[in-house]
């Protein structure tokens, strides 16, 4: 026999940790799946010091007390990845590799996934030298010159992370500036150890074994910038897989929602940063999850 919930939050982002509280304190039979740890992007940043309340804090201890207070409200966590999504209007059932469910909601909170760079040599050397998580893997490249590609405010946070143990880091920017926050910028730009190249691109990452170099392109120019580490930080792509050709999306594959965060099927609901939306950030996805349990309480009621 299926178990039966209120509701299922697919993923322990900010957004359905956040979601997973407002349930818990609304008292619905709330069901938490993760297929891996909680906190979701967030724990590979190494600072966040824009999220109100906490000062500057790492990555890893806000997922903690996100987590920590999301459990204290009753919602139930369970650590199992979703395979398949079956959404009737009345019942949805969600199977897991290990069990299926039964649920009036679902709350689809997956997140989305670093986006990978598209050039020659990143398949081969991928987790050879080339990284999607600084602070997981910055600490390999102590003392040598590396290279993060991308100019958002992951490309600044990734590099201002790597300059405290590389000897140089090289930020690669394909417009003529970066869009990372301003104060961001200003943190890079005082680092002697810092070089930002904008107008660039890479056209190759290369290397037999291990990342030995960068082939990167400025106008008609081309040359080596040889390094021993590459962090691509050039967006996420929406890891919308469950619910592809089910619910509506925009042209860049983000899900579209109503202002209650529902999706186009009655019943399911979206938040984070699967959703299409302006602004993605730890504080908006968070928001997102509890609009959500707000909509889905809504909707339970009617
Ligand atoms: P963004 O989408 O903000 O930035 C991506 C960067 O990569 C841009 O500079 C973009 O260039 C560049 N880029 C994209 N595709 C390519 C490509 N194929 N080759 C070279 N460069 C490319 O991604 P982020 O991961 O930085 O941020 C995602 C979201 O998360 C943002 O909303 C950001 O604000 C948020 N975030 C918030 C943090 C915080 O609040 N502490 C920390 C980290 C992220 P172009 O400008 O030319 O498009």
């Amino acid at each position: 026999m299926r178990e039966w919930f209120d509701l299922i939050i697919i993923g322990a982002g900010p957004a359905g940790l956040t979601a997973a509280l407002y349930a818990g304190r609304a008292e619905l039979k709330a069901l938490l799946l993760e297929r891996a740890m909680p906190g979701g992007q967030v724990m590979t940043t190494s600072e966040v010091e824009n999220y109100p309340g906490v000062g500057k804090i790492s990555g890893a201890e806000l997922c903690m007390k996100f987590q920590e207070q999301a459990e204290m409200f009753g919602t139930e966590f369970r650590y199992e990845e979703v395979r398949e999504l079956e959404l009737e209007e009345d019942v949805k059932v969600v199977r897991t590799y290990d069990n299926e469910y039964e649920t009036r909601a679902i709350l689809y909170a997956a997140g989305a996934s670093p986006r990978p760079m598209e050039v020659p040599g990143e398949d081969r050397l991928r987790g050879r030298g080339i990284s999607f998580c600084a602070t997981c893997d910055g600490a390999f490249f102590r003392g040598k010159e590396t290279a993060v590609v991308g100019g958002g405010d992951t490309a600044a946070e990734d590099a201002l992370y790597l300059a405290r143990m590389c000897k140089k880091v090289t930020v690669i920017v394909r417009k003529d500036k970066m869009r990372a926050a301003a104060s961001l910028q200003r943190k890079l730009k005082e680092l002697d150890n810092v070089e930002i190249l904008t107008g660039t691109t890479v056209a190759e990452v290369l290397g037999d074994e291990v990342v030995e170099g960068l082939r990167i392109r400025t106008g008609n120019e081309e040359r080596i910038l040889p390094v021993s580490g590459v962090f691509a930080a050039i967006g996420v792509v929406p890891q919308t897989g469950l619910l592809k050709g089910k619910v509506n999306t925009c042209n860049q594959g983000y899900i579209a929602c109503d202002s209650n965060m529902m999706t186009s099927i009655p019943g399911v609901f979206a938040a984070g940063d699967v959703v299409q939306k302006p602004l993605r950030q730890i504080i908006t996805a968070a928001a997102d999850g509890a609009v959500a349990v707000n909509g889905i309480l809504n909707y339970l009621n009617d």
